[in-house]
């Protein structure tokens, strides 16, 4: 079974961890600090912090200039800053809502603190004369200058005008816990820091070539960095004690990635033996066109998988048109033949629907059963297909992920498809993974992607899977000419739209997405159908969007196939995958909201034929500087590489490689993209580690990844 891993005591976990520690004073357990007992430390074992290494890897968020005193006479609203004065006067008021009012002065001027909640005892402790030293924002409130709930503390004359030493740090706020605490804690950990040191799990030889500071150096500066640091150089998290941490993190996630990918590929797999009957030759020898290089080349790299006892886990990237569905195929026949099960998961229905057609044009003729399995189709229907695919009559099943859900049972399954799968997590691929498990043995995994990604990028984020990359598009394609437009030339649009329908072409019209709601989309999509099929009443306009029924929109998807619908007007339901060669304009409405990786696969769905195709991008004016980069690049480049690289540019990989989705890379310093360059020296010190100090791997790991996000066997 694979679950995430029970990250305990490290103390609790048998002699081996308790060595361990000996070795790494930062293990010990955080009832060890001075002041630490057993109920503080209950709650924060709630927060995963349990050892004072936990308390180290804490990382603030950002900083605090509390090295200064202000004197109040200088403010004027507006700034954070640190103030002293002794205290004039304290009084409860009522002013809509009861509050303490506490009013200081430090001779230059004086200040009002505003406290809306309080206690008996605070209210108590404000006597005339106590001198205070507070941070807070100050504002302009009704009676002059004030700060409400300023952090605060009572201070002695001696301390007078001695501030922090160092910047102040802010922690990521942990329930319940307030930033004084967390900066007392973490104190306490940097007083054991001092003393015992830490350990360093990276070989010396990789971090001599870093020329970075030492980890002990780079966690003492980021949680109390000197009043002469470099803020800018903090702030953009690019100071070289930053760029220390952040190294170690990529390389515990890499080194994590690599471990989850060796445990699967030590689990035991079906060797599917060697293709006797010469099936796929026959197969390819069908077909109406010929396999590019290389979708031949992924193929053979599949093959070569397919042969060996230990489950494949191949990523296959090729951009949109690239003919991924072609090379599913192959290997799906593959697996069928060598009388076994396949899954072909898709992120949406009509998307499973369409590949439940090409399989069924294509694997037809050799009589390969199928079934269809998506959560719209229910009653006798879905009871029929999960009884051919329990009983191992059904050799493909095509669906979304309702393919995984209880109650589907699998015969054998030998191989699961994953289409798309910036759409599903790393938690899903695994779930599926778990569905095929069979006497023993997993299932084959391939999953396809049409966002390519750069390689170092891909070998960081992926590093859990090999990659084929289809990097051609089948021969006689015209590139799409791309056109930005303001949607107040819609009428010119619709006029290109009747154009190319008079040459038997096919169009595409996109609504935009509206909120979250299927059902504004819907009525959107209604509308401008209506609207066109007036403007262009000698054309057939259909409508497809998401609240139809699986039936309705397979009807309507068949009718555009046939020819028998000239415009498809829709909602971004078709943004993946769908295909009809015959289509050759594209008009995709609010362009300006979409992001690239969007754009680029709606796109995707002409230029397919050998006609030029054109994709038409109208926007509402005014745009913001993104947006507007966005359309330069899609009316520059038709490489889907390309855009990837440049919309890493403009938004960073977070959302490119759909990261909240799937949990992986949640990362504390360390930015993909920012820290891009230390990527292939996080990939070679991974492998150094894993060659020559294997033991080292699992303490990095567990330094660096919380619990949940962790993967492994138990
Ligand atoms: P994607 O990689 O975006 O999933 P598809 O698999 O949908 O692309 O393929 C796009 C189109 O190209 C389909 O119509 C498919 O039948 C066709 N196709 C695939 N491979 C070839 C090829 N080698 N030669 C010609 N057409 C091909
Ligand atoms: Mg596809």
């Amino acid at each position: 079974m694979t679950r995430p891993i029970r990250a305990s005591n490290p103390h609790a976990n048998g002699p081996r961890q308790a060595a361990l520690s000996r070795h790494a004073p930062e293990l010990r357990p955080i009832t060890s600090l001075r002041g630490v007992g057993e109920a503080l430390a209950s709650r924060l074992a709630k927060l995963g912090i349990e050892t004072i290494q936990d308390l180290l890897f804490l990382l603030p968020l950002r900083y605090e200039d509390r090295t200064q005193v202000v004197p109040i006479g200088t403010l004027s609203g507006g700034e954070r800053v640190v103030i002293e004065g002794e205290v004039l006067l304290a009084e409860v008021a009522f002013r809509g809502r009861r509050q303490l009012l506490v009013r200081i002065s430090d001779g230059t001027g004086s200040l009002t603190l505003r406290f809306f909640h309080f206690t008996n005892a605070q209210q108590q402790s404000f006597t005339r004369g106590t001198r205070l030293r507070c941070y807070g924002e100050v504002r302009r409130g009704p009676s002059g200058l004030e700060i409400v709930h300023p952090e605060y503390r009572r201070i002695s004359a001696q301390e007078a005008g001695v501030t922090e030493s160092s910047l102040t740090p802010l922690y990521p706020l942990t329930e319940g816990l307030q930033q004084g605490r967390l900066r007392q804690l973490t104190s306490l950990a940097l007083r054991e820091l001092a003393t015992y040191g830490v350990t360093d799990w990276i070989p010396a030889s990789v971090l001599k070539k870093l020329a970075l500071p030492t980890l002990r150096e780079a966690l003492e500066y980021v949680h109390r960095p000197p009043p002469d640091a470099d803020v800018a150089a903090l702030a953009s998290v690019r100071h070289p004690a930053q760029r220390r941490l952040a190294f170690e993190e990529l390389l515990a996630h890499q080194l994590s990635l690599r471990l989850l990918r060796k445990e699967i590929q030590a689990d035991p797999g079906w060797a599917f033996g060697p293709d006797t009957d010469g099936v796929v030759e026959r197969f390819l020898a069908s077909l109406p066109f010929r396999p590019t290089r290389a979708q031949l080349r992924a193929w053979r790299e599949i093959e070569a998988d397919l042969q060996k006892p230990s489950p494949m886990l191949r990523l296959v990237q090729g951009d949109v048109g690239s003919g991924k569905t072609l090379v599913a195929a192959i290997a799906a026949l593959r697996a069928a033949s060598a009388g076994f099960q396949v899954a072909l998961m898709a992120p949406t229905e009509l998307l499973a629907e369409q590949h439940a057609r090409n399989f069924a044009t294509w694997l037809g003729p050799l009589d390969v059963p199928m079934v269809l399995l998506t959560g719209k189709r229910t009653g006798t229907a879905r009871a029929r297909a999960l009884e051919e695919l329990a009983s191992g009559h059904a050799k493909i099943a095509i669906g979304t992920h309702a393919l995984f859900q209880e109650g589907v049972q699998f015969h054998r399954l030998g191989l699961a498809i994953v289409d798309e799968q910036h759409r599903f997590g790393v938690h899903q691929r695994l779930l599926l993974r778990e569905k095929g498990l069979a006497a023993g043995r997993f299932p084959h995994q391939l999953i396809m992607t049409a966002t390519p990604i750069p390689r170092t990028l891909a070998m960081t984020a992926y590093a859990d899977l090999d990659v084929s990359i289809i990097d051609e598009l089948p021969p006689g394609r015209t590139p799409v000419k791309t056109v930005a437009l303001p949607e107040t030339r819609r009428d010119e649009v619709v006029m290109r739209i009747r154009e190319a329908c008079r040459q038997r072409r096919q169009a595409y019209w996109v609504c935009p997405l509206i909120e979250e709601s299927e059902q504004l989309n819907a009525q959107a999509a209604e509308d401008t159908a209506a609207a066109l099929s007036q403007a262009l009443h000698e054309l057939q306009v259909g409508l497809i969007h998401g609240r139809m029924k699986p039936r309705e929109k397979e009807a309507v998807m068949e009718r555009f196939k046939a020819g028998e619908i000239d415009v498809l007007v829709a909602t971004t339901v078709i943004e993946v995958g769908v295909d009809v060669p015959n289509a050759s304009v594209m008009v995709i409405e609010n362009a300006e909201r979409m992001g690239l990786a969007q754009l680029h696969q709606l796109r995707g769905r002409v230029g397919r034929g050998t006609a030029e195709s054109t994709c038409v991008l109208l926007y509402r004016a005014p745009l913001t500087e993104i947006a507007r980069a966005r359309l330069a690049v899609m009316r520059e480049t038709n490489d889907g590489f390309e855009i990837a690289r440049r919309d890493l540019e403009l938004r960073g990989p977070g959302e490119l490689l759909g990261t909240k989705q799937t949990g992986l890379m949640q990362l504390r310093v360390a930015d993909l993209l920012r820290d891009a360059d230390l990527l292939p020296r996080v990939q070679a010190a991974a492998e150094l580690m894993l060659a020559e100090h294997p033991d080292h791997v699992q303490p990095l790991i567990r330094r660096w990844i919380g619990r949940d996000e962790r993967f492994g066997k138990v």
